[in-house]
């Protein structure tokens, strides 16, 4: 049979797929020796089974009750005992951390009799009475879907009656007759009393935390962040120990370092006299932790000294939940944090300064979409009005947009949104995600608005206190804000603007730019660092998708060592578009050579730009790829233009035959019709013109003492003939020119056909360049300019995918084709070098996937390319040193 349940003492850290994250953790602590509550994890296998069959899995409770008596045996208490009761708490606590996503119930085990003890053992009746009705909502709420408003209107009507404006000033028997009126929600929803058997309670609470892993804002969250949807839960059941049980009690959460700027030094919120909940939730403001170490030293330090080996033991920051009950100090988890993706550099950089991590595990604390929030802009201070209010920096960014005040009008919204809430809550997930920040009026930066924002590295601004939010305004400092109105949130100062703020570079960018040094910076220090070894343990290599000379510059100082792809057609756009239009309206010979002639020298001079911006380092011209008609109006335009002048009796002239010319070319689908290769071989001259201004340019650049490395690349070759004809062509052009260095000729690997005839291909060409943006297309039968807004959304969610194909590499199919290729073409001509250049070329998953398959290197837009170097370097470094930093 199965063992569905570990004692906190038989896990370890390592041990997450099956206990969760938070019970692995837990029992981790427990081995060290710390001071964690008795409890027991029930596996995530637990949960899988119970989610496939829809009860309990068999044996499962027996299990539960034997780990019970051992933690009654060690807290010498019995679970709901009337006179002095063991509590438990039931938490959830899945692989990858889902904070606020699932469910917790605590304070199970008490009821009408043990309520009575425990107010007699603690000798506050208050607090028993307090925990009882916070029971009675949990359990009612989760389990038996009593909604939480009923219970809060009951609470605020005794506050009012009571003439008091905290739950804290609440009377022990103001809190009872709350207790009552809680029961009788209860029973008016479910119609049945509130359960009194403590095992029952259990029982249901556990089987709650199972179903929590399906909840919807669960399901959202997981898509979010990429979780898999199968994993399942561990529920943790801890004895409970209280941090409600007056001055000398109080409850907290600490990081190791700061998770917003990586400083080193222990950072934390303490909430006296409170449950967890509280400071989690971030309804209460908090006290810092050098606020507790005036008021208790010795838990403080204890504290620390606990951090500090917490940290030793991760080799990562740490955070943590502890308990003071009565001045003893309880930890109730600890995880590798959550830290923006600044705090992510400095934070690796400072761990290799210590000794706790090389600098291939370093490599693994960052990632490229980390990196690539820090080349965000930010808000430029100078052009900032006095701003409207200061709140807690809860994650940096600069955030535009207009105010909302709820999530469902942020998730609604078609234009960038701030959501401004007085604190935010799991159900809020989906507006958080569609806004663009988040600013809050209460709550700390462990508030769950901080939390949540961090991790997906959204603006945050929360605690803005002198904020008064209303339905649909707020106000501050006298001055109003309505929905719709524009503010800018600096999630990095804290300050909030009225209006839209201007944005200036991120000075991460600026470095790359060569603007700023590193010198006395720790986030440039570390990212130089990291993007250093990076690029000396890669192997694959990273070019540039570049056009013009200033764009390949940006690309060099990036670090691109290469221009794996200039589109020569986006040459030909602007005032070039003329040109084009007498080269497809050329009617015979002698017109046509007229507009390939005024073409070939604007082309040269483009390719002079951009072999001096890359002298010493390959750059490779694609020949014209995209149908000509794209060159001309559109139909339904010329149509009207024609059909206005023939009603009023006019000569429509030109745009006649621009029409008939149209016509003649339209296409139904024209991304798989007249491109790529298949109009160099139907419009006579036009690559033998391209060809030549490559091997011109290159001949210029020789003379005036560069390097140039030209390479040319033939589009959407699909049949070996079709490279053989124009490499042919190519050659007798190449012949003619004078003083031009070799060129080397290859092809893109981007119609199916192609990557499954490699082979024959691989013998005609130098080099392969895989176009897995029409690779993709063409594998799937999907139509790149409309599947995208016209289904995906619902693809997405009915995990059809998990990511957008032409986003993230479909490995399964468009990576088989990749792979096949490379094999393929390698064993028919072992120099060939291959490379990427469709947009996965930038995308940190598929980075992976390609070093993988042995491609040489990758090419993707300059701003991507410090993006897609770490990633090569990720990728090459040893799975040994895989972060647990989720
Ligand atoms: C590709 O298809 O992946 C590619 C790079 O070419 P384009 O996007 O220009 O079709
Ligand atoms: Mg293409």
């Amino acid at each position: 049979m199965s063992r569905y349940v570990y004692d906190f003492i038989d896990g370890d850290k390592d041990l997450k797929d099956l206990l969760g994250g938070k019970g692995a953790n837990l029992a981790e602590m427990t081995r060290m020796g710390l001071s964690v509550p008795p409890g027991f994890t029930i596996t995530t296998a637990a949960c899988r089974e119970y989610l496939r069959t829809g009860s309990m899995p068999v044996g499962l409770l027996d299990e539960v009750e034997q780990h019970l008596r051992a933690v009654q045996v060690r807290m010498d208490k019995i679970l709901g005992a009337p006179d002095d009761p063991l509590l438990v708490s039931v938490r959830s606590g899945g692989k990858f951390s889902m904070p606020g996503m699932m469910e917790t119930i605590l304070d199970i085990g008490l009821n009408d009799g043990s309520v009575a003890g425990l107010a007699r053992r603690s000798g506050d009746e208050r607090f028993a009475w307090d925990s009882y009705r916070r029971l009675i909502q949990m359990l009612g709420r989760t389990v038996f879907g009593v909604p939480g408003e009923q219970f809060e209107v009951e609470l605020a009507a005794a506050r009012t009656a009571a003439g008091v404006r905290s739950d804290a000033d609440l009377s022990a028997v103001q809190l009872r007759d709350v207790v009552g009126a809680y029961k009788k929600v209860f029973h008016a929803h479910t119609g049945r009393d509130f359960p009194q058997a403590p095992h029952e309670q259990l029982f249901l609470a556990i089987g709650s935390v199972f179903a929590s892993w399906n909840a919807e804002r669960a399901v959202l969250y997981r898509r979010q962040e990429r979780i898999p949807h199968d994993l399942g839960t561990a529920v943790n059941v801890m004895a409970m120990v209280f941090g409600n049980h007056g001055a000398d009690s109080g409850t907290g959460v600490a990081f190791t370092r700061d998770p917003a700027t990586g400083r080193r030094g222990a950072y934390g919120d303490y909430l006296r006299n409170a449950q967890g909940e509280d400071v989690v939730a971030g309804i209460r403001n908090t006290m810092s932790l050098d606020e507790l170490a005036g008021i208790d030293p010795r838990s403080y330090r204890q504290l620390l000294s606990i951090m500090e080996r917490l940290e030793q033991r991760y080799r990562d920051l740490c955070d943590i939940e502890f308990t003071i009950e009565d001045g003893k100090l309880w930890m109730l988890q600890t995880r590798v944090g959550k830290r923006t993706p600044a705090a992510a550099f400095v934070i690796a950089g400072q761990l290799v300064d210590e000794g706790a991590i090389t600098l291939d595990e370093a490599l693994q604390r960052v990632t490229g979409e980390q990196l690539a929030h820090l080349m965000f802009p930010s808000f430029d201070t100078t052009a900032a009005p006095a701003p409207l209010t200061t709140g807690v920096p809860a994650s940096p960014g600069a955030a535009v947009g207009a105010v909302v005040f709820d999530s469902a009008a942020a998730a609604a919204a078609t234009g960038p949104v701030i959501l401004v809430r007085r604190e935010t809550n799991p159900d809020d997930l989906p507006g958080m995600i569609a806004a663009r920040g988040i600013l809050t009026s209460r709550g700390g930066k462990t508030s769950h608005a901080a939390v949540v924002a961090r991790g997906m590295g959204k603006t945050c601004v929360c605690g803005a206190d002198d904020l008064d939010i209303g339905e649909d305004s707020f106000t501050v400092g006298g001055r109003t804000v309505k929905t719709g109105d524009v503010i800018s949130v600096d999630g990095t100062s804290g300050r909030v603007y009225a209006g839209a703020v201007p944005v200036h570079p991120s000075p991460v960018v600026r470095y790359f730019e060569g603007e700023l040094t590193p010198a006395g910076d720790p986030l440039l220090s570390a990212v130089q660092r990291l993007l250093t070894h990076a690029d000396h343990v890669a192997r694959l290599g990273v070019h540039a998708n570049a056009d013009t000379g200033p764009d390949a510059g940006r690309a060099r100082r990036f670090g691109a060592t290469g221009v794996g792809l200039c589109r020569t057609e986006h040459m030909f756009l602007g005032d070039r578009r003329i040109l084009v239009e007498r080269l497809i309206l050329a009617d015979g010979d002698t017109e046509r050579e007229a507009a390939l002639a005024a073409l070939l020298p604007l082309q040269r001079a483009d390719f002079v730009d951009l072999f001096t911006a890359m002298d010493g380092l390959p750059v490779t011209i694609r020949l014209i790829d995209p149908p000509l008609h794209e060159f001309l109006p559109p139909l339904e335009e010329l149509t009207a233009r024609v059909a206005r002048a023939d009603a009023l009796g006019d000569d429509p002239g030109h745009d006649a035959t621009l029409l008939a010319a149209v016509r003649r070319m339209h296409e139904a689908n024209p991304m798989l019709g007249l491109r790529g290769v298949r109009l160099g071989l139907v419009v006579p001259g036009l690559f033998a013109m391209q060809v030549r201004a490559i091997a011109e340019a290159a001949a210029a650049r020789v003379a005036a003492g560069g390097d140039p490395r030209p390479e040319i690349m033939v589009p959407l070759v699909g049949a070996v003939q079709e490279l053989e004809m124009v490499r042919a062509e190519a050659a007798s052009v190449l012949a003619t020119v004078d003083g031009a260095p070799p060129i080397r000729i290859g092809t893109m690997i981007e119609v199916p056909r192609a990557a499954l005839t490699a082979g024959q291909i691989a013998g005609h060409a130098d080099f392969f360049s895989f176009g897995t943006n029409d690779l993709t297309q063409m594998t799937w039968g999907f139509s790149r300019d409309d599947v995208e807004g016209a289904f995906f959304g619902k693809y997405l969610e009915l995990g059809v995918f998990a990511a957008s194909p032409f986003e993230t590499l479909d490995t399964g199919g468009v990576g088989e084709l990749v792979r096949t290729a490379v094999e393929r073409g390698r064993a028919a001509h072992p120099e060939l070098v291959t490379g990427v250049c469709g947009e996965h070329g930038g995308d940190p998953a598929s980075i992976r996937f390609f070093h993988d398959a042995g491609v040489d290197y990758v090419s993707c837009s300059p701003f991507r390319v410090p993006i897609a170097r770490l990633e090569a370097g990720r990728a090459a470094t040893t799975a040994a040193a895989v972060s647990d930093s989720r």
